[in-house]
């Protein structure tokens, strides 16, 4: 994995944004995403990013999950010093609540993830019998039909 990029010029713009085309326009798009396709040395690159984005939001929500399971522990049992520990996994859960909605402010994680979920939703789609496809809620089919991953 140790190839270079095949355009430096396109190859730093995109590590600029961080390898996140997501939220260009469709038609500035194109050729970052040509860059993409062909370039082994950006698309690994930008498949890290996204790993690192997705692996922190899941282990913030980890997290913030563990300090509230902590706090239900503290007042469930109710030790001596009950409010400190209540107060530090209160805290706790605060802090990775903040920190996973930075990520997800601050990275395309969220888009990656209803891309994929978008993906997956529509091949059960295609494969349900049309009379229960008629059946399903007008929502769900414009959310499988948008198309701006
Ligand atoms: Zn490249």
């Amino acid at each position: 994995m140790s190839n270079l990029c095949t355009d430096k010029v396109v190859g730093d713009i995109l590590a600029g944004w961080r390898y996140d085309i997501s939220s260009l326009a469709p038609e500035m798009r194109g050729d970052y995403e040509q860059h993409l396709a062909e370039c082994a040395h950006c698309r690994s690159h930008q498949f890290g990013h996204r790993a690192i984005d997705i692996g922190l939001m899941i282990v913030a929500s980890v997290s913030a999950v563990m300090f509230l399971v902590a706090f239900g522990a503290v007042r469930h049992y109710s030790p001596r010093h009950a409010l400190v520990l209540e107060l530090i996994a209160l805290a706790g859960c605060l802090f990775f609540s903040v920190v996973w909605l930075i990520v997800a402010v601050a990275t395309p994680a969220p888009v990656v993830v209803a891309d994929v979920a978008r993906i997956h939703a529509r091949k059960i789609h295609d494969r349900l019998p049309s009379q229960i496809r008629e059946r399903l809620p007008e929502g769900t089919q414009e959310f499988l039909k948008s198309d701006h991953s």
